[in-house]
C-alpha cells in the first residue's frame, strides 16, 4: 500500500487502494469474480482462500476508504450500510446499553428497535447535539454512543469531539455515521470517534448504481473483531459492487465540491422564497448548530430540507411538480432527488417519535445533485409557482 497519508484528499481519492495489477499492469483494479482460490498446499493460501473471507477487489476498496478516513488499517466492507451498522452492533453482548441519536436514519432506528432490542440490547434515544444529555443518559452498561452528523433529515449537528470526550470518560465506544458528510467534509476518527460507518450507497458510490456499507477504525483489535464478524455473518459485498464503489471514490472530491456549492445556493434561494416557512441547512448562519458545523466540517454538504407554508399537502404537491428533482428515496448521487420523509424514508418511525424529534409531516428533503445550479433553481421556482397557482 502506497503511503498517501501526507497527500491531499483529491490525490488520496484518485490513488487510494489502487496499484497496477501485477500480471497485466491494468491500472484499475479488476473485478475478481471468483468464489475460491487455488492453494499451493493444504492450509496455505497464496493470498486469499475464499471470497467471503477475502477478495482482491474488496481489498482495494477497503484500503481506499481507510485512506480517506485517515486510518492505516483497511476498512471492513459490507453488502449494505445496514449490514455495516449491524456489524458494529454485533460487537456488543446481550444486556449492553447503547445511547443513540433521536433523529437517526429510519433504517438504523428500525434495526435498533425492531430487531436488536428483541435480542437483549438496550437503547436510549437522545438528542446527540446535546453532549450533556448524552452524558446524563450513560449507565454502567453503556458500551456504545451512536451518532449521525449531520442527521437525516433535519441536518442537526453533533459535536463529535465533545461526544468523544464523553465516550472516553465513560470507557465506551463512539460511532459516527459519516454518510451525509463523507470524509471530504468531516473526518470523525481525527475528532476522536472509535468507528466511522458509511452507507457507501450514497455519496461514496455517488452514481445511484450500487448498495454498500463500510466501517473504518484505527484500533487493530477492533478491526480484527470486525473482520471476524464480516466473515462469520457473511453480509459481504460482491466484487462488482466493490469495483463500482471504488470507481465512485475516484471522483468523490469533485462531486462533493459541486454538491456543496449547489446545495448552499439552493438553501439561500429557498430561505428567501415567500412560500417557504423554514430551511434546514448547516451552512446557514441561522442554523442552530452552525458554529459547531463550521468548526468540524470543511463544507456543509449536499442535503437541504425545508418546510413549506402550505404544510403537508403543499409538500406533497411540490414533490410531484419538480422535473429535474426526481421523486425517490436515497441520496448522494449525481442526480438531484426530492422526497417527503414522513411518508417515505421515515415512515418506519412512529409518528409520535418523529414529531417529538421535530420532524414535521410536511418536511421536504432535497438531495442536491451535480447538475447546473441555474437549472436546479429554475426547477424549484417553476414547481413552487405551480403549487401557488393550484
Ligand atoms: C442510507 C443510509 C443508511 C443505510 O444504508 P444502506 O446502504 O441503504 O443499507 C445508514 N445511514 C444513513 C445516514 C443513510 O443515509
Amino acid at each position: 500500500m502506497k503511503d498517501l497519508s501526507k497527500l491531499g484528499f483529491g490525490t488520496q481519492a484518485v490513488h487510494g487502494g489502487t496499484e497496477p495489477e501485477p500480471i497485466t499492469g491494468a491500472i484499475m483494479t479488476p473485478v475478481f469474480q471468483t468464489s475460491t482460490y487455488v492453494q499451493p498446499e493444504p492450509a496455505v493460501a497464496k493470498v486469499h482462500e475464499y471470497s467471503r473471507t477475502g477478495n482482491p477487489t474488496r481489498d482495494a476498496l477497503q484500503v481506499a476508504l481507510a485512506t480517506l478516513e485517515g486510518s492505516e488499517i483497511p476498512a471492513v466492507s459490507f453488502a449494505s450500510g445496514m449490514a455495516a451498522i449491524d456489524g458494529i452492533v454485533r460487537l456488543l453482548d446481550s444486556g449492553d446499553h447503547v445511547i443513540a441519536g433521536d433523529d437517526l436514519y429510519g433504517g438504523t432506528y428500525r434495526l435498533f428497535t425492531k430487531v436488536l432490542a428483541r435480542q437483549g440490547l438496550r437503547f436510549t434515544f437522545v438528542d446527540t447535539s446535546d453532549a450533556a444529555a448524552v452524558k446524563e443518559a450513560l449507565t454502567p452498561e453503556t458500551k456504545l454512543i451512536w451518532c449521525e452528523t449531520p442527521t437525516n433529515p433535519l441536518l442537526k449537528i453533533s459535536d463529535v469531539s465533545a461526544l468523544a470526550e464523553v465516550a472516553r470518560d465513560a470507557g465506551c465506544w463512539l460511532t459516527v455515521d459519516n454518510t451525509f458528510a463523507t470524509p471530504y467534509i468531516q473526518r470523525p476518527l481525527d475528532l476522536g470517534a472509535t468507528f466511522v460507518v458509511h452507507s457507501t450507497t450514497k455519496y461514496i458510490g455517488g452514481h445511484s448504481d450500487v448498495v454498500g456499507g463500510s466501517v473504518i477504525v484505527r484500533d487493530a483489535d477492533l478491526h480484527e473483531r470486525l473482520c471476524f464478524i464480516q466473515n462469520c455473518v457473511g453480509a459481504v459485498p460482491g466484487p462488482w459492487d466493490c469495483f463500482l464503489t471504488l470507481r465512485g471514490i475516484k471522483t468523490l472530491h469533485l462531486r462533493m465540491a459541486r454538491h456543496c456549492q449547489n446545495a448552499s445556493a439552493i438553501a439561500d434561494f429557498l430561505q428567501a422564497h415567500p412560500q417557504v416557512e423554514k430551511v434546514h441547512y448547516p451552512g446557514l448562519e441561522g442554523h442552530a448548530h452552525h458554529d459547531v458545523a463550521a468548526r468540524q466540517m470543511s463544507a456543509f454538504g449536499g442535503m437541504v430540507s425545508f418546510e413549506l407554508k402550505g404544510g403537508v399537502e403543499g409538500g406533497r404537491q411540490l414533490c410531484m411538480k419538480t422535473k429535474l428533482f426526481q421523486l425517490a428515496e436515497s441520496l448522494g448521487g449525481v442526480e438531484s432527488l426530492i422526497e417527503q420523509p414522513a411518508t417515505m424514508t421515515h415512515a418506519s418511525v412512529e409518528p409520535e417519535v418523529r414529531r417529538a424529534a421535530g420532524l414535521a409531516d410536511g418536511l421536504i428533503r432535497l438531495s442536491v445533485g451535480c447538475e447546473e445550479l441555474s437549472d436546479l433553481r429554475a426547477d424549484l421556482e417553476q414547481a413552487l409557482l405551480a403549487i401557488a397557482e393550484s
